[in-house]
């Protein structure tokens, strides 16, 4: 069985240790530099990018965070975590930083006051064109798409809420508040094969 680990610094950490669990893998709430090391992968919850950003430099874990990452550690980041996973953002907090890895521009709270919070279905071709119901609760946009990175799923005006490159991966919106477990599945998939 894979082991994962699920970024316990701030988020809604529950909801996807409780995916993780229903698809029977190991699973482990991280906070530390060893906690990070006893895992295959890492799932960084939604939340608020910005504090996870400091909790993850306050508890010594962003060096190590981006070491696992470099090294090929795969993960999957939910709206925060998808923040958290981008080379480049806009509309951070004086000073955010993230651990990087997706090729991507993503814009914070990308859909401002008018709908800070909205559902919609998406079509997804990597599972077959089936559908997806995404939550997205002030969610971040990816505005621009590098060379290196793939969009998964995209809102029908085209704009892009799902991405990965390599064995990382991330959504803006909330798979592990619907009981939507096929992005963990993708995640997983990544595991199995990095270990
Ligand atoms: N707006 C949050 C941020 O900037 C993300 C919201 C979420 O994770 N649901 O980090």
């Amino acid at each position: 069985r894979p082991h994962v680990g699920v970024l316990a610094l701030q988020g809604d950490v529950r909801e996807h240790a409780a995916v993780l669990q229903a698809l029977d893998v190991e699973v482990s709430l991280v906070r530390r530099p060893e906690e990070l090391a006893a895992v295959d992968g890492l799932v960084i919850p939604g939340g608020e990018s910005s504090v996870i950003d400091k909790l993850s430099r306050a508890f010594g874990m962003r060096e190590p965070i981006m070491a696992a990452r470099e090294a090929g550690m795969p993960m999957y980041g939910t709206c925060a975590g998808l923040i958290l996973l981008a080379d480049s953002i806009v509309d951070g907090i004086e000073g955010q930083q993230t651990f990087g890895g997706l090729d991507v521009v993503v814009r914070r709270n990308a859909f401002g006051s008018q709908v800070d919070s909205f559902e919609t279905d998406l079509v997804v071709p990597a599972f077959d064109d089936q559908s997806v119901h995404a939550v997205f609760i002030r969610a971040p946009l990816v505005e621009q798409v590098g060379e290196l990175a793939e969009v998964v799923a995209s809102l029908d005006d085209g704009r892009v809420v799902a991405v990965r490159q390599g064995a990382l991966l991330g959504t803006s919106f909330h798979p592990e508040v619907t009981g939507e477990t096929r992005f963990h599945e993708l995640f997983l998939q990544a595991v199995r094969a990095a270990a």
